[in-house]
């Protein structure tokens, strides 16, 4: 026999997945260690799809949470600064707006002054969203 090795550093390739929760458990287990559901399904075209599928869905899981851990994966980051950048510059907008409005009403120029001034940084802010690079 070979020498004592951790169990959990073995690349273990008969894993058998569940096929209601998809949690990996060895091959030896009749039950799922996670959901325990019988791990016991008959070898049909319908339960090899679904197990291809789990098989996938356990890797997308795994890596998101690799990504997670991370941080944010890069795919996501351009998305979620033009957002942001999207919604400072909607606010500014709307911020400018509001007292280009009142300065109006009021016949305040310092107000108009300042939403102007607003109306200008959200305008060149939303601008960099969708002129970008
Ligand atoms: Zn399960």
């Amino acid at each position: 026999m070979s020498k004592k090795e951790p169990i959990s550093l073995h690349h273990k390739p008969d894993t058998r997945l569940c096929l209601n929760c998809g949690f990996p458990n060895r091959a030896s287990d009749k039950l799922c260690m996670y959901c325990k559901t019988s791990l016991f399904e008959e070898a049909s075209l319908l339960s090899w799809i679904r197990q291809t599928y789990l098989i996938l869905r356990w890797r997308w899981q795994l890596k998101e949470r690799r990504d997670k851990a991370n941080g944010f994966s890069q795919s996501y980051l351009p998305i979620l600064k033009n957002l942001g950048y999207f919604v400072v510059g909607l606010l500014l907008f709307v911020v400018g707006l509001y007292f280009v409005s009142t300065g109006l009403t009021d016949s305040s120029f310092s107000s108009g002054l300042i939403g102007m001034l607003f109306l200008f940084y959200g305008f060149f802010t939303l601008k960099s969203v969708f002129i970008s690079k």
